[in-house]
Protein backbone atom coordinates (compact mmCIF):
# COMPACT_ATOMS: atom_id res chain seq x y z
CA UNK A 1 0.00 0.00 0.00
CA UNK A 2 1.57 3.22 -0.83
CA UNK A 3 -1.44 5.50 0.39
CA UNK A 4 -2.09 6.47 4.42
CA UNK A 5 -4.81 8.84 4.05
CA UNK A 6 -6.33 10.13 7.17
CA UNK A 7 -9.56 9.04 7.92
CA UNK A 8 -12.89 10.59 9.37
CA UNK A 9 -15.23 8.71 11.24
CA UNK A 10 -18.68 9.62 11.91
CA UNK A 11 -20.16 8.11 15.76
CA UNK A 12 -18.00 6.06 18.51
CA UNK A 13 -20.45 3.16 18.95
CA UNK A 14 -19.23 -0.33 18.91
CA UNK A 15 -19.03 -0.11 14.99
CA UNK A 16 -16.90 2.98 15.02
CA UNK A 17 -14.92 2.55 18.08
CA UNK A 18 -13.44 -0.80 16.19
CA UNK A 19 -13.40 0.50 13.37
CA UNK A 20 -11.12 3.35 14.29
CA UNK A 21 -8.99 0.71 15.96
CA UNK A 22 -8.49 -1.30 12.49
CA UNK A 23 -8.01 1.69 10.58
CA UNK A 24 -4.40 3.15 12.94
CA UNK A 25 -3.49 -0.52 12.44
CA UNK A 26 -3.41 0.51 8.72
CA UNK A 27 -1.54 3.38 9.62
CA UNK A 28 -3.99 5.92 9.16
CA UNK A 29 -4.40 9.09 11.51
CA UNK A 30 -7.74 9.01 12.53
CA UNK A 31 -10.57 11.80 13.82
CA UNK A 32 -13.33 10.68 15.26
CA UNK A 33 -16.21 12.77 16.25
CA UNK A 34 -19.45 11.48 18.47
CA UNK A 35 -22.32 13.61 19.06
CA UNK A 36 -22.45 12.48 23.02
CA UNK A 37 -20.32 13.13 25.93
CA UNK A 38 -17.98 10.72 26.67
CA UNK A 39 -19.59 7.92 28.25
CA UNK A 40 -16.20 6.93 30.38
CA UNK A 41 -17.59 10.42 32.01
CA UNK A 42 -21.37 10.49 31.71
CA UNK A 43 -24.18 8.38 32.22
CA UNK A 44 -25.50 7.27 28.62
CA UNK A 45 -29.20 8.18 28.61
CA UNK A 46 -31.86 5.74 29.74
CA UNK A 47 -33.85 4.09 27.03
CA UNK A 48 -31.10 2.04 24.71
CA UNK A 49 -30.21 -1.26 25.52
CA UNK A 50 -28.13 -1.36 28.85
CA UNK A 51 -26.61 -4.59 27.95
CA UNK A 52 -26.24 -6.69 25.19
CA UNK A 53 -25.52 -10.63 24.10
CA UNK A 54 -21.81 -10.71 22.70
CA UNK A 55 -21.38 -13.76 20.49
CA UNK A 56 -19.07 -15.10 18.46
CA UNK A 57 -18.71 -13.01 15.95
CA UNK A 58 -18.36 -9.96 18.24
CA UNK A 59 -15.51 -12.11 19.88
CA UNK A 60 -13.40 -12.89 16.76
CA UNK A 61 -13.78 -9.04 16.06
CA UNK A 62 -12.69 -7.75 19.44
CA UNK A 63 -10.21 -10.74 19.56
CA UNK A 64 -8.76 -8.92 16.22
CA UNK A 65 -8.48 -5.91 17.89
CA UNK A 66 -6.74 -7.22 21.00
CA UNK A 67 -8.90 -5.83 23.53
CA UNK A 68 -11.17 -9.49 24.68
CA UNK A 69 -9.08 -10.14 27.21
CA UNK A 70 -9.74 -7.31 28.70
CA UNK A 71 -13.49 -7.55 27.83
CA UNK A 72 -13.41 -11.04 29.15
CA UNK A 73 -13.40 -9.13 32.55
CA UNK A 74 -16.63 -8.16 32.30
CA UNK A 75 -18.82 -10.19 30.75
CA UNK A 76 -21.02 -12.91 32.24
CA UNK A 77 -21.84 -16.25 30.27
CA UNK A 78 -25.72 -17.21 29.51
CA UNK A 79 -26.16 -21.38 29.18
CA UNK A 80 -29.38 -20.71 27.42
CA UNK A 81 -32.57 -19.39 27.53
CA UNK A 82 -34.48 -19.51 31.04
CA UNK A 83 -38.17 -19.62 29.76
CA UNK A 84 -40.63 -18.40 32.27
CA UNK A 85 -44.35 -19.72 31.64
CA UNK A 86 -46.77 -21.96 33.40
CA UNK A 87 -45.26 -20.42 36.80
CA UNK A 88 -42.16 -22.85 36.36
CA UNK A 89 -38.66 -21.83 34.81
CA UNK A 90 -37.12 -24.57 32.60
CA UNK A 91 -33.44 -24.25 31.16
CA UNK A 92 -33.22 -24.42 27.29
CA UNK A 93 -29.57 -25.07 26.79
CA UNK A 94 -28.52 -22.99 23.62
CA UNK A 95 -26.14 -25.90 22.39
CA UNK A 96 -25.34 -29.08 22.94
CA UNK A 97 -21.74 -28.35 23.52
CA UNK A 98 -21.39 -26.77 27.45
CA UNK A 99 -18.48 -24.65 26.21
CA UNK A 100 -21.32 -22.80 23.74
CA UNK A 101 -22.48 -19.73 25.42
CA UNK A 102 -23.49 -16.43 24.77
CA UNK A 103 -22.45 -13.19 27.36
CA UNK A 104 -23.86 -10.56 28.77
CA UNK A 105 -22.11 -7.21 28.24
CA UNK A 106 -22.48 -3.41 29.16
CA UNK A 107 -22.64 -1.48 26.20
CA UNK A 108 -21.12 1.28 28.15
CA UNK A 109 -17.93 -1.08 29.49
CA UNK A 110 -17.48 -2.43 26.38
CA UNK A 111 -18.03 0.61 24.38
CA UNK A 112 -15.19 2.14 27.31
CA UNK A 113 -12.68 -0.68 26.51
CA UNK A 114 -12.93 0.07 22.68
CA UNK A 115 -12.55 3.79 22.59
CA UNK A 116 -9.47 3.35 25.47
CA UNK A 117 -7.35 1.14 23.34
CA UNK A 118 -8.38 3.31 20.11
CA UNK A 119 -6.97 5.96 22.02
CA UNK A 120 -4.06 4.41 22.88
CA UNK A 121 -2.79 3.31 19.40
CA UNK A 122 -1.42 6.96 19.34
CA UNK A 123 -3.12 7.91 16.66
CA UNK A 124 -7.16 8.12 17.12
CA UNK A 125 -8.27 11.41 18.17
CA UNK A 126 -11.65 11.63 19.36
CA UNK A 127 -14.08 14.89 19.69
CA UNK A 128 -17.17 13.99 21.73
CA UNK A 129 -20.25 16.55 21.45
CA UNK A 130 -19.83 16.64 18.14
CA UNK A 131 -22.81 16.11 16.13
CA UNK A 132 -22.61 16.12 12.22
CA UNK A 133 -25.72 17.63 10.36
CA UNK A 134 -24.76 17.54 6.89
CA UNK A 135 -21.85 15.97 4.40
CA UNK A 136 -21.21 17.92 1.30
CA UNK A 137 -19.24 15.65 -1.59
CA UNK A 138 -18.48 18.75 -3.52
CA UNK A 139 -16.32 20.02 -1.56
CA UNK A 140 -15.30 17.59 0.82
CA UNK A 141 -16.67 19.00 3.84
CA UNK A 142 -18.96 18.18 7.18
CA UNK A 143 -20.94 20.37 9.25
CA UNK A 144 -20.97 19.62 12.75
CA UNK A 145 -22.96 21.29 15.94
CA UNK A 146 -21.91 21.13 19.65
CA UNK A 147 -23.78 18.52 21.17
CA UNK A 148 -26.85 16.73 19.95
CA UNK A 149 -29.15 20.00 19.51
CA UNK A 150 -26.29 22.94 20.13
CA UNK A 151 -27.14 25.57 17.31
CA UNK A 152 -23.19 26.45 16.71
CA UNK A 153 -22.12 25.04 12.97
CA UNK A 154 -18.93 24.98 11.68
CA UNK A 155 -17.18 22.82 9.28
CA UNK A 156 -14.33 20.52 9.33
CA UNK A 157 -12.82 18.92 5.87
CA UNK A 158 -12.22 15.14 5.49
CA UNK A 159 -10.45 12.82 3.16
CA UNK A 160 -11.41 9.99 3.62
CA UNK A 161 -15.33 9.06 5.57
CA UNK A 162 -16.69 6.59 7.75
CA UNK A 163 -20.21 6.70 8.72
CA UNK A 164 -20.91 4.57 11.70
CA UNK A 165 -23.56 7.04 12.69
CA UNK A 166 -26.14 4.50 13.59
CA UNK A 167 -29.51 3.52 12.17
CA UNK A 168 -30.42 7.18 11.71
CA UNK A 169 -27.02 7.90 9.96
CA UNK A 170 -26.50 11.50 7.86
CA UNK A 171 -23.84 10.17 6.19
CA UNK A 172 -25.64 7.31 4.56
CA UNK A 173 -28.75 9.63 3.65
CA UNK A 174 -25.71 11.79 1.63
CA UNK A 175 -23.91 9.31 0.51
CA UNK A 176 -27.00 7.63 -1.32
CA UNK A 177 -27.84 11.22 -2.63
CA UNK A 178 -24.45 11.21 -4.61
CA UNK A 179 -24.48 7.40 -5.59
CA UNK A 180 -28.35 7.23 -6.13
CA UNK A 181 -28.75 4.15 -3.70
CA UNK A 182 -31.29 3.13 -1.65
CA UNK A 183 -32.50 2.67 2.01
CA UNK A 184 -36.04 0.84 2.94
CA UNK A 185 -36.79 1.01 6.34
CA UNK A 186 -39.20 -1.28 7.39
CA UNK A 187 -40.49 -0.73 10.75
CA UNK A 188 -41.67 -3.18 12.94
CA UNK A 189 -45.13 -2.92 14.57
CA UNK A 190 -43.64 -3.71 18.44
CA UNK A 191 -41.08 -1.64 20.29
CA UNK A 192 -39.56 -2.06 23.75
CA UNK A 193 -39.14 -0.45 27.38
CA UNK A 194 -36.33 -1.19 29.37
CA UNK A 195 -36.39 -1.70 33.07
CA UNK A 196 -34.89 -2.98 36.01
CA UNK A 197 -34.59 -5.95 38.06
CA UNK A 198 -32.58 -4.89 41.60
CA UNK A 199 -30.01 -6.72 43.27
CA UNK A 200 -31.67 -8.48 46.32
CA UNK A 201 -31.53 -7.30 49.91
CA UNK A 202 -27.56 -8.93 50.14
CA UNK A 203 -27.11 -7.39 46.64
CA UNK A 204 -26.87 -11.06 45.42
CA UNK A 205 -28.86 -11.86 41.77
CA UNK A 206 -32.44 -12.50 41.92
CA UNK A 207 -32.13 -14.75 39.06
CA UNK A 208 -29.80 -17.14 37.65
CA UNK A 209 -27.30 -14.60 36.25
CA UNK A 210 -26.56 -17.60 33.65
CA UNK A 211 -29.32 -17.56 31.72
CA UNK A 212 -31.06 -15.15 29.26
CA UNK A 213 -34.39 -15.00 31.11
CA UNK A 214 -37.80 -15.29 29.18
CA UNK A 215 -40.85 -15.12 29.95
CA UNK A 216 -42.88 -15.90 26.39
CA UNK A 217 -46.49 -14.81 26.26
CA UNK A 218 -47.23 -14.73 22.28
CA UNK A 219 -47.66 -11.54 21.04
CA UNK A 220 -45.53 -10.07 23.53
CA UNK A 221 -42.22 -11.19 25.53
CA UNK A 222 -40.08 -9.89 28.46
CA UNK A 223 -36.68 -10.79 28.81
CA UNK A 224 -33.95 -10.18 31.31
CA UNK A 225 -30.02 -10.16 31.23
CA UNK A 226 -27.51 -9.98 34.26
CA UNK A 227 -25.49 -7.14 35.11
CA UNK A 228 -22.36 -7.78 36.85
CA UNK A 229 -23.98 -5.29 39.89
CA UNK A 230 -26.25 -8.20 40.86
CA UNK A 231 -29.12 -6.65 38.80
CA UNK A 232 -30.99 -7.12 35.68
CA UNK A 233 -31.77 -5.28 32.39
CA UNK A 234 -35.35 -6.24 31.30
CA UNK A 235 -36.82 -5.45 28.43
CA UNK A 236 -40.79 -4.97 27.09
CA UNK A 237 -41.57 -6.13 23.64
CA UNK A 238 -44.80 -5.57 22.77
CA UNK A 239 -47.11 -3.84 20.23
CA UNK A 240 -47.19 0.15 20.21
CA UNK A 241 -50.80 -0.29 19.18
CA UNK A 242 -53.55 -2.77 19.38
CA UNK A 243 -55.17 -5.04 18.78
CA UNK A 244 -54.74 -6.97 22.15
CA UNK A 245 -52.19 -5.96 24.74
CA UNK A 246 -49.43 -2.72 23.58
CA UNK A 247 -48.02 -0.16 25.17
CA UNK A 248 -50.79 2.49 23.75
CA UNK A 249 -53.26 0.65 26.64
CA UNK A 250 -50.79 0.98 29.26
CA UNK A 251 -50.92 4.50 29.99
CA UNK A 252 -51.53 4.66 33.57
CA UNK A 253 -50.22 2.38 36.28
CA UNK A 254 -53.25 0.24 36.86
CA UNK A 255 -53.38 -1.04 33.66
CA UNK A 256 -49.21 -1.43 34.03
CA UNK A 257 -49.54 -3.61 37.30
CA UNK A 258 -52.43 -5.34 36.02
CA UNK A 259 -50.83 -6.52 33.15
CA UNK A 260 -47.83 -7.37 34.88
CA UNK A 261 -49.60 -9.55 37.68
CA UNK A 262 -51.62 -11.26 34.80
CA UNK A 263 -48.93 -12.02 32.46
CA UNK A 264 -45.36 -12.50 34.62
CA UNK A 265 -46.74 -12.72 38.46
CA UNK A 266 -43.03 -14.03 39.36
CA UNK A 267 -41.62 -11.08 38.00
CA UNK A 268 -44.09 -8.21 40.19
CA UNK A 269 -42.42 -8.84 43.61
CA UNK A 270 -38.89 -8.57 42.72
CA UNK A 271 -39.25 -5.00 40.86
CA UNK A 272 -41.17 -2.55 43.60
CA UNK A 273 -40.49 0.53 41.57
CA UNK A 274 -42.37 -0.99 38.58
CA UNK A 275 -44.50 1.36 37.47
CA UNK A 276 -42.53 4.37 38.19
CA UNK A 277 -39.87 2.58 36.19
CA UNK A 278 -42.58 1.87 33.27
CA UNK A 279 -43.51 5.91 32.78
CA UNK A 280 -40.01 7.26 33.50
CA UNK A 281 -38.42 5.62 31.05
CA UNK A 282 -38.57 5.92 27.11
CA UNK A 283 -40.56 3.16 24.80
CA UNK A 284 -38.18 2.77 22.01
CA UNK A 285 -38.60 1.88 18.41
CA UNK A 286 -37.24 -0.93 16.32
CA UNK A 287 -36.68 -1.26 12.92
CA UNK A 288 -34.86 -3.00 9.85
CA UNK A 289 -33.00 -0.81 7.69
CA UNK A 290 -31.61 -2.40 4.62
CA UNK A 291 -29.28 -0.72 2.11
CA UNK A 292 -27.72 -0.48 -1.19
CA UNK A 293 -25.02 1.88 -2.13
CA UNK A 294 -22.80 1.86 0.77
CA UNK A 295 -20.03 3.63 -0.55
CA UNK A 296 -19.15 6.62 -2.85
CA UNK A 297 -16.18 5.91 -4.58
CA UNK A 298 -12.38 5.84 -2.84
CA UNK A 299 -13.79 8.90 -0.07
CA UNK A 300 -16.85 7.04 1.57
CA UNK A 301 -18.76 4.32 2.91
CA UNK A 302 -20.74 2.86 5.81
CA UNK A 303 -20.80 0.68 8.17
CA UNK A 304 -22.32 -1.45 10.87
CA UNK A 305 -26.26 0.00 11.89
CA UNK A 306 -25.91 2.57 8.97
CA UNK A 307 -25.87 0.30 6.48
CA UNK A 308 -27.91 -2.53 8.16
CA UNK A 309 -29.98 -2.13 11.25
CA UNK A 310 -31.95 -5.41 12.35
CA UNK A 311 -34.45 -5.86 15.26
CA UNK A 312 -32.48 -7.13 18.48
CA UNK A 313 -34.21 -10.65 18.62
CA UNK A 314 -31.34 -12.69 17.21
CA UNK A 315 -28.96 -10.72 19.62
CA UNK A 316 -26.75 -9.80 16.19
CA UNK A 317 -27.16 -6.03 15.66
CA UNK A 318 -23.53 -5.15 17.13
CA UNK A 319 -22.00 -8.98 16.62
CA UNK A 320 -23.01 -7.86 13.20
CA UNK A 321 -21.86 -4.37 12.92
CA UNK A 322 -18.46 -5.54 14.11
CA UNK A 323 -17.80 -8.14 12.21
CA UNK A 324 -18.89 -6.08 8.71
CA UNK A 325 -15.64 -3.36 10.15
CA UNK A 326 -12.91 -6.61 10.04
CA UNK A 327 -14.56 -7.29 6.96
CA UNK A 328 -14.02 -3.64 5.76
CA UNK A 329 -10.35 -4.06 7.18
CA UNK A 330 -9.75 -6.65 5.36
CA UNK A 331 -10.73 -5.80 2.15
CA UNK A 332 -9.18 -2.22 2.65
CA UNK A 333 -5.36 -4.15 3.38
CA UNK A 334 -2.67 -4.07 1.38
CA UNK A 335 -4.89 -2.20 -1.74
CA UNK A 336 -4.98 1.82 -3.06
CA UNK A 337 -7.56 1.20 -4.71
CA UNK A 338 -10.09 1.83 -1.87
CA UNK A 339 -13.25 2.39 -4.20
CA UNK A 340 -12.45 -1.17 -4.96
CA UNK A 341 -12.16 -2.31 -1.88
CA UNK A 342 -15.78 -0.53 -0.68
CA UNK A 343 -17.06 -2.33 -3.63
CA UNK A 344 -16.10 -5.66 -3.00
CA UNK A 345 -17.22 -5.39 0.78
CA UNK A 346 -20.75 -4.22 0.38
CA UNK A 347 -20.89 -6.80 -2.60
CA UNK A 348 -19.48 -9.85 -0.34
CA UNK A 349 -21.40 -8.84 3.15
CA UNK A 350 -24.79 -7.23 2.01
CA UNK A 351 -25.91 -10.54 1.33
CA UNK A 352 -24.76 -11.77 4.99
CA UNK A 353 -26.40 -8.68 6.35
CA UNK A 354 -29.83 -8.96 4.79
CA UNK A 355 -29.53 -12.80 5.76
CA UNK A 356 -29.19 -11.78 9.48
CA UNK A 357 -31.92 -9.31 9.09
CA UNK A 358 -34.19 -12.07 7.97
CA UNK A 359 -33.19 -14.20 11.35
CA UNK A 360 -33.57 -11.71 13.32
CA UNK A 361 -36.77 -10.80 12.33
CA UNK A 362 -37.75 -15.05 12.75
CA UNK A 363 -36.39 -15.47 16.17
CA UNK A 364 -38.68 -13.14 17.46
CA UNK A 365 -41.40 -15.12 16.57
CA UNK A 366 -39.70 -18.13 18.37
CA UNK A 367 -38.65 -16.39 21.32
CA UNK A 368 -42.04 -15.00 22.08
CA UNK A 369 -44.01 -17.65 21.13
CA UNK A 370 -42.02 -20.59 19.60
CA UNK A 371 -40.28 -21.40 23.10
CA UNK A 372 -43.24 -23.15 24.49
CA UNK A 373 -45.13 -24.68 21.29
CA UNK A 374 -44.05 -28.65 21.49
CA UNK A 375 -43.83 -28.55 17.56
CA UNK A 376 -40.57 -26.28 17.70
CA UNK A 377 -39.38 -28.09 21.47
CA UNK A 378 -39.39 -31.21 19.84
CA UNK A 379 -37.43 -30.20 16.86
CA UNK A 380 -35.03 -27.98 19.08
CA UNK A 381 -34.80 -31.39 20.94
CA UNK A 382 -33.68 -33.27 17.98
CA UNK A 383 -31.48 -30.10 16.42
CA UNK A 384 -29.37 -30.87 19.49
CA UNK A 385 -29.45 -34.48 19.17
CA UNK A 386 -28.24 -34.61 15.63
CA UNK A 387 -25.32 -31.80 16.72
CA UNK A 388 -23.90 -34.84 19.35
CA UNK A 389 -24.54 -37.39 16.31
CA UNK A 390 -22.88 -35.38 13.86
CA UNK A 391 -21.18 -32.39 14.86
CA UNK A 392 -19.37 -32.16 11.55
CA UNK A 393 -22.58 -31.63 9.20
CA UNK A 394 -25.02 -30.51 11.52
CA UNK A 395 -25.34 -27.10 13.79
CA UNK A 396 -28.52 -25.70 14.85
CA UNK A 397 -29.82 -22.55 13.04
CA UNK A 398 -29.29 -20.77 16.42
CA UNK A 399 -26.01 -22.73 17.19
CA UNK A 400 -24.70 -21.18 13.35
CA UNK A 401 -25.74 -17.42 14.12
CA UNK A 402 -23.98 -17.06 17.54
CA UNK A 403 -21.52 -19.47 18.24
CA UNK A 404 -19.76 -19.83 14.47
CA UNK A 405 -18.43 -17.01 11.64
CA UNK A 406 -19.65 -18.67 9.35
CA UNK A 407 -21.21 -16.29 6.77
CA UNK A 408 -24.56 -15.57 7.73
CA UNK A 409 -26.01 -16.41 4.21
CA UNK A 410 -24.64 -19.31 4.40
CA UNK A 411 -25.78 -20.08 7.88
CA UNK A 412 -29.24 -19.15 6.29
CA UNK A 413 -29.31 -21.43 3.56
CA UNK A 414 -27.96 -24.33 6.09
CA UNK A 415 -30.71 -23.34 8.34
CA UNK A 416 -33.78 -23.79 5.98
CA UNK A 417 -32.38 -27.09 4.47
CA UNK A 418 -32.39 -28.29 8.45
CA UNK A 419 -35.30 -27.26 8.63
CA UNK A 420 -37.31 -29.13 5.92
CA UNK A 421 -35.06 -32.86 7.23
CA UNK A 422 -36.19 -31.39 11.04
CA UNK A 423 -39.82 -31.53 10.06
CA UNK A 424 -39.88 -34.81 7.86
CA UNK A 425 -38.01 -36.54 11.02
CA UNK A 426 -40.71 -35.21 13.31
CA UNK A 427 -43.78 -36.43 11.10
CA UNK A 428 -45.90 -38.49 13.80
CA UNK A 429 -43.32 -39.17 16.38
CA UNK A 430 -44.05 -38.61 20.05
CA UNK A 431 -40.51 -37.46 21.00
CA UNK A 432 -36.96 -37.52 19.94
CA UNK A 433 -36.39 -41.42 20.85
CA UNK A 434 -39.15 -42.21 18.16
CA UNK A 435 -36.91 -40.78 15.53
CA UNK A 436 -35.78 -42.90 12.09
CA UNK A 437 -32.17 -42.21 12.95
CA UNK A 438 -31.40 -43.81 9.49
CA UNK A 439 -33.36 -41.89 7.54
CA UNK A 440 -31.05 -38.88 9.81
CA UNK A 441 -28.20 -40.18 8.75
CA UNK A 442 -28.99 -39.97 5.38
CA UNK A 443 -30.83 -36.55 5.16
CA UNK A 444 -28.37 -35.18 7.45
CA UNK A 445 -25.25 -36.65 4.94
CA UNK A 446 -26.99 -34.81 1.67
CA UNK A 447 -26.37 -31.52 3.66
CA UNK A 448 -22.77 -31.64 3.18
CA UNK A 449 -19.75 -30.43 5.61
CA UNK A 450 -20.09 -27.12 7.41
CA UNK A 451 -17.87 -24.48 6.15
CA UNK A 452 -15.84 -23.93 9.09
C1 LIG B 1 -33.21 -3.02 22.61
C2 LIG B 1 -31.99 -3.42 21.83
C3 LIG B 1 -31.29 -4.54 22.21
C4 LIG B 1 -30.17 -4.94 21.48
N1 LIG B 1 -29.51 -6.07 21.86
C5 LIG B 1 -28.44 -6.48 21.14
C6 LIG B 1 -27.73 -7.65 21.54
O1 LIG B 1 -28.07 -8.32 22.51
N2 LIG B 1 -26.65 -8.03 20.80
C7 LIG B 1 -26.26 -7.33 19.69
O2 LIG B 1 -25.28 -7.74 19.05
N3 LIG B 1 -26.90 -6.21 19.31
C8 LIG B 1 -27.98 -5.77 20.00
N4 LIG B 1 -28.63 -4.63 19.64
C9 LIG B 1 -28.19 -3.91 18.43
C10 LIG B 1 -27.00 -3.00 18.71
O3 LIG B 1 -27.33 -2.08 19.71
C11 LIG B 1 -26.61 -2.26 17.44
O4 LIG B 1 -26.62 -3.11 16.33
C12 LIG B 1 -25.21 -1.66 17.59
O5 LIG B 1 -25.20 -0.73 18.63
C13 LIG B 1 -24.76 -1.03 16.27
O6 LIG B 1 -23.54 -0.37 16.46
P1 LIG B 1 -23.17 0.90 15.57
O7 LIG B 1 -21.87 1.37 16.11
O8 LIG B 1 -23.29 0.56 14.14
O9 LIG B 1 -24.33 1.95 15.85
P2 LIG B 1 -24.69 2.69 17.23
O10 LIG B 1 -24.48 1.80 18.38
O11 LIG B 1 -26.04 3.28 17.02
O12 LIG B 1 -23.61 3.85 17.33
C14 LIG B 1 -23.70 5.00 16.54
C15 LIG B 1 -22.96 6.11 17.24
O13 LIG B 1 -22.95 7.25 16.42
C16 LIG B 1 -23.35 8.38 17.16
N5 LIG B 1 -24.01 9.28 16.21
C17 LIG B 1 -25.23 9.13 15.64
N6 LIG B 1 -25.47 10.13 14.78
C18 LIG B 1 -24.38 10.93 14.80
C19 LIG B 1 -24.03 12.13 14.12
N7 LIG B 1 -24.86 12.68 13.23
N8 LIG B 1 -22.82 12.70 14.39
C20 LIG B 1 -21.96 12.13 15.29
N9 LIG B 1 -22.25 10.99 15.96
C21 LIG B 1 -23.43 10.40 15.71
C22 LIG B 1 -24.28 7.84 18.24
O14 LIG B 1 -24.34 8.68 19.35
C23 LIG B 1 -23.62 6.51 18.55
O15 LIG B 1 -22.65 6.61 19.55
C24 LIG B 1 -29.74 -4.19 20.36
C25 LIG B 1 -30.45 -3.04 19.99
C26 LIG B 1 -31.56 -2.65 20.73
C27 LIG B 1 -32.31 -1.42 20.30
Amino acid sequence: MTENRPATVIGAGPAGSLLSICLAEQGREVAVYESRPDMRRHDISAGRSINLALAARGIAALRGVGVMDDVDEITIPMRGRMVHADGRQELHPYSSRTDEVIHSVSRRDLNAILLDAAEATGRVRIEFERRCRSVDFARNTLVFTDGSDGDVAYEAGFDLLFGTDGASSVVRDAVLEENGGTCVEDPLAHGYKELTLPAGPDGGFQLDPNALHIWPRGEFMLIALANPEGDFTVTLFMRHEGPGDCFAALGDPDAVVALFEREFPDFVPLVPDLTDQFFENPTGALATVRTRGWSLDSRCVIVGDAAHAIVPFHGQGMNAAMESCRVLDRHMRDTDDLAGAFAAFEAERRPDTDAIADMALENYVEMRAGVVDPDYLIKRDLALELERRWPETFIARYGMVMFTTMPYAVARRRANAQAEILSELVEGVGGVAEVDFERAAALVAELGPLPL
